[in-house]
């Protein structure tokens, strides 16, 4: 169906060029805009959700990644078949790989992102810096060029003061990432951050920056048309984190007014405007308890969490990026773009809360998705789906929108316990927990609230809501043995015995939480 909104697109044929929930956003966004869609899948993918979505799909190699999403010339290939013009890249994988983006171009593509230039300007955390600071962005005090030795290191760790931060200038994930807190952990940690990040991106330049203690993480998504239009659309707060990876996003942010939103806004539109950049993108950057902000590094595609931004502004972020790839015009002022309400997205991984997030793997045997009012599921897993350890764990994220953020953290408890997911063990009680926390519901956080808090809240008594259905669970259980209706599930905790309550529930043929 050609889109009334979209009606002469550059191109009607678009490649998506991941797997999971952001292949199926990107997807859905070709369908609402009237292009055809093409999945690509690796041999363990045959089945999944994104293959079945799309117009068209084609097998790019085994289930490892280098074997597959990672082969460039493997997708040049499959859009060559399938007569694709354009690519769009998702997050990770190829997404922020300059020559990927230059070898779509080169071969004649469109290619949905921002310029391959722009990706290379911002690549390098130690390039990015030098970049933004000669557009007056202010960044995190440390050094720009990678270190030569300890000895620097601690020259530069000494000016600054203890505690230091090590980053890989190639760095993401969270990788080639040290903190040093005194002199004689220096060296050490040095050639650890440079052993990590020679492993992780094949380059062992690290730098120093201050650690700052007890900030924020607070982002601005831009978005910028080929016609010199460069927008912000505010802020995502991202400060709860566990081993410097994201776990919940909200926008706004509490910590933001509307006169700090408009100077950081514009910070970032001139950090993109400095890189020549066009398309989505987001500066990151670590606000302080003073309000002081430092700019940490730009993300050059879509991010995980834009359906915050997305529910708070009526903006679609993904639509947009395919129509700015294809020459739109961006329509909308500045000063119209202000958040409407509270939005709050939890990822839902397939990670063991209850075991210190061990991985966990599986196949999903049974699974309830949540719905009603102000909630959205971007899932990238079905009841069937395999989960394994080729890919990020992070099967899908809920994410909710209210008036309010005490509304918005209620409605996002209430989807969290009609969420089910059983066949493998997810982070889903880890959230309930978080939305239960008085800390967390005050606002209360910072980036190194999480990890302090995290023996606390793993050793609490399980909440309300599972030691009611613990209690119940045994009984089933212990009917459901003598009946011999399935074999039993050994209930080692309280998530496995909820996860039986649950199975035991619909064989009883009642409905759980
Ligand atoms: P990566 O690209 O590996 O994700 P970032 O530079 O984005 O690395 O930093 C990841 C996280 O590490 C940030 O969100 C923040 O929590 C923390 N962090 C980064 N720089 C600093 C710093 N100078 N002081 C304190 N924490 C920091």
């Amino acid at each position: 169906m050609i889109s009334p909104e979209f009606p002469n697109p550059l191109f009607t044929k678009l490649l998506v060029a991941n797997r999971g929930e952001i292949a199926l956003r990107v997807i859905r966004a070709c369908r609402e805009l009237g292009i055809a869609s093409v999945a690509v899948y690796s041999d363990a993918d045959a089945t999944a959700p994104h293959v079945r979505a799309a117009d068209e799909a084609i097998n790019i190699g085994p289930a490892p990644a280098a074997q597959s999403y990672l082969l460039g010339e493997r997708i040049l290939d499959a859009a060559r078949r399938t007569g694709a013009q354009a690519i769009h890249p998702g997050y990770g994988f190829l997404s922020e790989r300059e020559w990927f983006a230059r070898a779509v171009r080169d071969a004649g593509f469109v290619w949905v992102g921002p310029p391959a230039e722009a990706i290379a300007a911002l690549g390098s955390k130690t390039a990015a810096r030098t970049l933004v600071v000669a557009a007056g962005v202010p960044v995190v005090p440390g050094t720009t060029p990678a270190l030569q030795d300890a000895a620097e290191a601690l020259a530069v760790a000494l000016q600054f003061g203890f505690p230091v931060l090590l980053k890989a200038a190639a760095g993401g994930g969270g990788k080639g990432m040290r903190v040093v807190h005194a002199a004689d952990e220096l060296a050490g940690a040095l050639a650890s951050a440079q052993r990590e990040a020679r492993n992780a991106f094949g380059d062992d330049a690290v730098y120093v920056e201050k650690y700052i203690d007890g900030p924020r993480h607070v982002e601005i998504q831009v978005l910028g048309d080929m016609h010199g239009t460069m927008l912000h659309l505010g802020e995502r707060e991202c400060s709860v984190q566990r081993r410097h990876q994201k776990m919940i996003e909200e926008a706004p942010s509490v910590a933001v007014s509307p006169e700090l939103r408009a100077r950081m806004g514009a910070t970032a539109v001139a950090a993109a405007r400095a890189a020549g950049y066009v398309n989505a993108g987001t500066c990151e950057f670590l606000l302080d308890q003073d309000g002081n902000y430092y700019f940490l590094e730009m993300n050059t595609r879509i991010q995980v969490e834009h359906p915050v931004t997305e529910l708070v502004t009526g903006i679609d972020l993904v639509q947009w990026q395919i129509r700015i790839a294809a020459g739109e015009a961006l329509p909308f002022a500045q000063e119209s773009i202000v958040p409407r309400g509270w939005a709050i997205e939890c990822r839902i991984t397939s990670e063991d809360f209850q075991n210190g997030f061990l991985p966990s793997t599986g196949r999903v045997s049974y699974m309830k998705i949540p719905s009603g009012p102000g909630v959205r599921w971007d899932g990238g897993i079905e009841i069937g789906s395999d989960v394994g350890l080729f890919y990020d764990p992070m099967l899908a994220k809920l994410i909710v929108h209210a008036a309010t953020r005490d509304a918005a953290i209620a409605r996002m408890h209430r989807a969290l316990l009609e969420l089910e997911i059983e066949g493998v063990e997810t982070s889903r009680e880890f959230h309930l927990r978080m939305m239960e926390d008085v800390e967390f519901r005050r606002g209360d956080i910072t980036i190194q609230w999480l990890e302090a808090k995290l023996p606390e809240l793993s050793a609490v008594m399980p909440p309300e809501h599972d030691v009611r259905t613990a209690v119940i669970a045994a009984a089933l259980m212990a009917e459901r043995d003598r009946n011999a209706v399935r074999p039993a599930a050994p209930a080692t905790n309280a998530t496995a015995a909820n996860a039986a309550w649950q199975r035991a529930a619909r064989l009883e043929g009642l409905r759980s939480s």
